[in-house]
């Protein structure tokens, strides 16, 4: 499943194809994805200009020149696909439509942006651009991790008094944005606290530290997945799941990376998701 740093990376790589430019004709080839597509949604994307694209959380968001935000959600197994157009240094040919693909959207520079997803679990959806805040997917969801607003004060408010383990405090959206499992578990490990341990028995201190650390990780893989596309040849152009190592997640029996640590990494699972963690080096 993508996290906030393959949505940015997918973001970056689908840019160069939409920014500015008019959707010349929009397929829209089947009703629904996880929820059923806007009502018109095809007619209302063709001939709009995409002014720009930004992310919130996990959301992909297009700002039309209609007053319209088209979201894009690429769920568990949605794939972005570009092509017509150079992502790097390289140039991909439109590929032969597939099974799945079921929204293509034919740029005016001649690029085809294609949301191909066999499980169904993604989502678009055509938001009013004024009001999108309050669009019932982004209402609840809470400050982004890498903006002003998600600082050491609002962390330690937050979690004061939550009984809640920590790994799922920090997997809850209202508390901050687009943070998954992956990140998470990598995160606690740099951090030293066991994901087991409760939110708001942890100092102060100590929750203080996971900001800079939460930031850093992202930058990190956020960086990955932006040198994956200067480098970017997989012949079909689809974007987004690029080779990232992690410390811990993934990582059970292998040993701990922490020089001294003799330990190996430990998978246990926490609300039905696997958390990876070295039960000498977090307490
Ligand atoms: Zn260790």
């Amino acid at each position: 499943m993508p996290e906030l740093p393959e949505v940015e990376t997918v973001k970056a790589g689908i840019a160069p194809a939409m920014e500015g430019q008019r959707i010349l004709r929009a397929d829209v080839n089947r009703p629904d994805l996880r929820w059923p597509f806007p009502e018109n949604m095809a007619a209302r994307l063709t001939g709009a200009r995409v002014l720009g694209l930004r992310r919130r959380s996990k959301y992909i968001l297009a700002d039309l020149d209609r007053g319209e935000t088209l979201l894009i959600h690429l769920g568990m197994s949605g794939r972005m696909l570009v092509s017509g157009v150079k992502i790097g240094e390289f140039h991909h040919p439109h590929p032969a439509p597939a099974k799945h693909d079921h929204v293509v959207l034919h740029m005016e520079n001649g690029a085809r942006v294609t949301f191909n997803d066999a499980r169904r679990f993604g989502a678009m959806d055509l938001l009013d651009t004024a009001t999108q805040d309050d669009h019932w997917l982004i209402r609840d969801i809470g400050p982004e991790p890498l903006g002003n607003t998600f600082d050491e004060t609002y962390l330690v408010d937050r979690l004061r008094g939550k009984n809640s383990p920590i790994k799922t405090a920090l997997l809850d959206q209202r508390i901050v944005a687009g943070l998954g499992n992956i990140y998470v578990c990598e995160v606690l490990f740099r951090a030293g606290i066991h994901p087991k341990r409760k939110a708001g028995q942890i100092s102060a201190r100590r929750v203080a530290t996971l900001v800079p650390l939460i930031r850093t990780v992202l930058a990190e893989a956020i960086a990955a997945g932006g040198s994956s596309l200067r480098d970017y040849r997989q012949s079909d152009g689809e974007l987004g799941y690029f080779q990232h190592v992690f410390q811990v997640y993934g990582q059970e029996g292998k040993p701990c990376l922490t020089s001294g640590c003799k330990k190996t990494i430990q998978r246990i699972v926490q609300s039905g998701r696997s958390t990876f963690f070295c039960p000498q080096c977090q307490r």
